[in-house]
């Protein structure tokens, strides 16, 4: 799937490694909260962007310098499982994040968002199932 603004890496041994490291924080945050599969996509690096998200379907796009930060990781699952928009100050929903946010805070909040949405994202999985 593409985005329209990142360029999705061709798979490689190299791109296969940095998926690897959004994969491991995706697993991080499925010991918090329960998830459904996550397509996964690296792109090259972009001046502003950091990572994208398609809304409630469950995929995201993560550019190559990002892939190990665990804030632009778990805000992007929230836009893509969860649904969660921005929220405007939030140091893990704002539209731009420090991407070296601690995982302590960024475990807190990605729990937070999740469970406040997590009705809607089960009936969601419920629906893509049947
Ligand atoms: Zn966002």
């Amino acid at each position: 799937m593409k985005h329209e603004l990142l360029k999705n890496k061709e798979m490689s041994a190299e791109v296969y490694a940095l998926r690897r490291e959004v994969i491991n924080l995706i697993h991080e945050a499925k010991k918090l909260v329960d998830l459904p599969r996550i397509e996964v996509r690296v792109t090259d690096r972009h001046r502003i962007i950091l990572g994208a998200a398609k809304m409630s379907q469950n995929v995201i796009w993560i550019t190559e310098e990002t892939v190990a930060s665990r804030a632009v990781v778990f805000h992007e699952i929230l836009h893509a499982v969860f649904g969660q928009e921005h929220i405007e100050g939030c140091p893990l929903m704002a539209a731009n994040i420090d991407p070296h946010l601690d995982s302590k805070t960024c475990d807190r909040l990605f729990l937070k968002y999740a469970k406040k949405q997590v009705p809607k994202a089960k009936a969601k999985v419920r629906k893509e199932a049947a």
